[in-house]
């Protein structure tokens, strides 16, 4: 019986979503009536609500990502409209924090933060209520309810040495033909106001050896595309390290990408890094900005001798793929100082150089630019 359904819409089908994976790893005994319905966000939202309510759920839960807000709203209003007796619980950055830039009234939860403890919580008192008659929609939780309005759940963060590593969750389809999403740690220690991981309260990381073994049985089952989803994969060396060595001590063909941060290579990593064969590493390098003073405007830390050299040895001295990423629209930043930041980075590497869109994510601090901007147009326009 598939009593509670894990959906997401993925940007693509290559794409597998981690997080569902691991609230379906803690869902204890709940486990076997909970199944994950995976869809990509090009699919239509008729043909999802059919093919998620013909499992009969009781509970869907949802990961409301960057990319799949819209799609998300539309189908949580599709299926609340055909079957209101299923409760929806959301989760995700974009379900997480308010306010919401899309119209996610229609869910009956929204758990923010990080979810393994919290919805499997939250599913044993829905379904014990069920069980015992009451409604699950006014009376868990014992609190007074917003008709209109979601419970707001503020997730307790989970020990991440005692909750289930999500690794098995990945099926041999998966293993077979899409990327294999693995995190060694979760949360940043630098504070750059754009960004969610600013927020995140310290670095916390999972027990190594464990994720070494979970890794060898993927190894075993045939996965050879990992990406690690780590913020700053190159800040805990004793990770790093290993984690490289995980993959040196591999047969190619393999594909590992990491997310670093440009101005810390160590001796050590670099000396590791320049052994991988070409087409097997990939480092996605946050590089934001190059200008000092707009780095200092939304707290970023900018060692630019330190970027320069690493970005030249990654160049000239490993067969790394490098995809750098590059913002434009920081608070402050004329188009062109844009420019000249994009032709440094342009002189210092022939890889790919990914230039986003400043978004101002809700729960970042990033919109009290927006105040200063306007206090500044108050002082100098005419009104
Ligand atoms: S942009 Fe990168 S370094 Fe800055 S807070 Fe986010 S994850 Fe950390």
């Amino acid at each position: 019986m598939h009593t509670i359904l894990l959906t997401t819409l993925n940007a693509r089908y290559a794409h597998t979503a981690l997080g569902l994976r691991s609230l379906y790893a803690n869902m204890h005994e709940l486990q076997k009536s909970t199944t994950i319905v995976e869809f990509t966000m090009n699919e239509q939202i008729q043909s999802i609500t059919e093919d998620l309510l013909k499992y009969s759920p009781k509970i869907i839960g949802i990961g409301v990502y960057i990319w799949n807000a819209a799609q998300s709203a539309e189908l949580i209003q599709t299926l609340k409209k055909v079957s209101p007796d299923t409760i929806i619980v959301l989760g995700g950055p974009e379900a997480g924090y308010l306010p919401h830039r899309v119209d996610l009234s229609k869910a009956d939860y929204i758990i923010s933060g990080e979810g393994e403890v919290a919805f499997y919580e939250l599913c044993k008192k829905i379904l014990s209520s069920r069980h015992c008659g009451l409604d699950p929609q006014s009376k868990i939780l014992n609190q007074v309810q917003d008709d209109k309005q979601p419970h707001f759940i503020k997730a307790p963060l989970p020990d991440l040495k005692a909750i289930n590593l999500p690794y098995s969750a990945f099926n041999d389809e998966d293993v077979a033909h899409r990327y294999i999403y693995v995190e060694a740690s979760r949360g940043c220690p630098f504070e750059c106001e754009f960004c969610l991981s600013s927020i995140d309260e310290k670095v916390r990381n999972f027990p190594l050896d464990q994720l070494l073994e979970e890794f060898e049985i993927l190894w075993q089952r045939g996965a050879r595309s990992f990406k690690f989803i780590d913020r700053t994969f190159n800040l805990n060396m004793t990770f790093a390290n290993r984690i490289l060595d995980f993959f040196l001590s591999k047969e190619p063909p393999y594909f590992a990408h990491f997310e670093v941060i440009p101005d810390h290579f160590p001796e050590v990593l670099k000396a590791k890094i320049s052994q991988f064969p070409a087409g097997s590493l990939q480092l996605e390098i946050g590089i934001q900005t190059l200008d000092p003073e707009i780095a200092k405007g939304i707290n970023r830390p900018l060692k630019l001798e330190k970027i320069f050299d690493n970005l030249r040895f990654l160049e000239n001295e490993t067969s790394a793929h490098m995809h750098l990423d590059l913002i434009v629209g920081l608070p402050g930043e004329s188009i062109e100082g844009f420019g000249r930041n994009l032709d440094k980075l342009v002189s210092l590497t022939h890889s790919e150089i990914q230039i986003g869109i400043l978004k101002n994510l809700s729960g970042t601090t990033l919109s009290r630019h927006d105040q200063a901007s306007w206090d500044d147009l108050q002082r100098y326009t005419p009104l």
